[in-house]
Parts: structure tokens; sequence; C-alpha cells
């Protein structure tokens, strides 16, 4: 196992974690639907991405349709 020559300070050890924090997510508005989305993703709400649609939604999807 590896052993440590020098203990690390308090200092030392906090300067090193002042670079861990996370940043916040960048939201884009949806061009569609105008829902805010990440970007270079496919939009959750309306599933358009670049002006087309490539997921179909659950709500537009009848699939009650033997039922009625
Ligand atoms: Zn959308």
């Amino acid at each position: 196992m590896a052993v440590q020559q020098n203990k690390v300070s308090k200092s030392r050890r906090n300067m090193r974690r002042a670079h861990h924090a996370l940043s916040g997510a960048n939201p884009n508005e949806c061009p569609s639907c105008g829902e805010l989305k990440r970007p270079h993703h496919v939009c959750p709400s309306c599933g358009h991405y670049a002006d087309r649609e490539v997921v179909a939604m659950a709500d537009e999807v009848d699939l009650d349709e033997d039922a009625a």
C-alpha cells in the first residue's frame, strides 16, 4: 500500500478542493414548444430535436384504440 510521505495541510487540501464545485445546468428554450431543455438533447416535453419530432410523446399515441 502506498503511504504518503508528508501530511497534506488543511490549506493545501482545501486549495485542491476549491476546483470540485459543480456548475449549474444551462438550459435552452425549445424552439418548437418553448419549454426549457438541456442543450444538444431531445426536448422532454415535445420530443423535438433540430425542428423535427424524433421521439413520439406518450399522450400523442392513442393506445385505447380497441377499447373505444
Ligand atoms: Zn419542446
